[in-house]
């Protein structure tokens, strides 16, 4: 268990993993029924941005042009909570963006296995209510964590990916979620790296028979298979004109990351498997 998310906090891979969260979130508020928040692999919470840093080709990019994207404003505002002196400094991680979502009636549970990333994310919630952590393998505390009794709300499921069975583990903690859950919202990011791994992955959930989608935000070219060309999310249950917004605002925002030396590239399939 060598993976620290601070090295890579605030990429690319980042800008698109939470801006995606904060628009399912964001869903969440437009019933006045409560929700419930899982996320299986929190991380630390908070992270301190150094240069050089992997945030450079990220939210350092975005940062000085925030102006100018109001479709990100709920994202963009969460990390602004966390720069209050306008320099960028800091990076929330997952549960410090869920914990700014959760109203009173609302909760989130978060599972983390590393013991220090666990003390530091106890450490930045404790300002805030609602949030509960166990230090706990994520894989296996899903399944007791649902349904929840809200029967609302949503799963991130957020590996390292340092194993290689994490592929597998993904398709089989949602299979069995699915049975548990069937209505719960589930976002499962995963990297794209090698093709088959995520070919799988897409034809386990569509075997699932939920209302499924993927979607791949790439800012380098995906013909080197060894580094982190973009990244997915496969999204189960997604609210509704999500896709449609995604559709509307990745492409111009992976052009903007991508730079003059990256390659853009968004994608968006169907998993439904009806
Ligand atoms: N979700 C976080 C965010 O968006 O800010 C980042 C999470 S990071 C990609 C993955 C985290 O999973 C690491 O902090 C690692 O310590 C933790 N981890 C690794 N194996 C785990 C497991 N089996 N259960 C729970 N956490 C695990």
């Amino acid at each position: 268990m060598n993976y620290r998310h601070a090295y890579h906090a605030g990429n690319s891979a980042d800008v698109f993993k939470h801006y995606v969260l904060t628009l399912a979130l964001a869903a969440l508020h437009k019933k006045d029924t409560p929700f419930c928040v899982v996320d299986t692999h929190a991380g630390a919470g908070l992270y301190r941005l150094k240069k050089p840093g992997e945030f450079e080709q990220g939210i350092g990019r975005l940062w000085p042009q925030r102006a100018a994207w109001p479709a990100l404003a709920d994202y963009l505002d969460v990390v602004a909570a966390f720069n209050p002196h306008a320099a960028l400094k800091s990076y929330p991680g997952s549960p410090l963006i869920i914990q700014k979502f959760l109203r009173v009636q609302d909760r989130a549970l978060c599972f983390e296995l590393h013991p220090q990333e666990c003390a530091h994310l106890n450490t930045v919630l404790a300002h805030g209510p609602r949030v509960t952590v166990t230090e706990v393998n994520g894989w296996n505390a899903l399944r007791g964590a649902l349904p929840p009794k809200e029967n609302r709300g949503l799963v991130l499921i957020d590996p390292p990916y340092e194993q290689p069975g994490d592929f597998k583990a993904l398709a089989t903690a949602l299979g069995v979620a699915g049975k548990h859950w069937r209505n719960g919202i589930y976002l499962a990011w995963y990297p794209v790296k090698q093709r088959r791994p995520i070919e799988r992955l897409h034809a386990a959930v569509r075997a699932l028979k939920l209302e499924a989608a993927a979607v791949e935000f790439l800012t380098l070219p995906a013909d080197v298979e060894q580094r982190l060309n973009g990244s997915g999310y496969v999204l189960i249950n997604p609210p509704w004109k999500l896709l449609d917004t995604l559709r509307a605002t990745l492409p111009s925002l992976a052009e903007f990351l991508a730079g003059a030396d990256g390659r853009p590239a968004v994608q968006v399939w169907d998993l439904s498997g009806a």
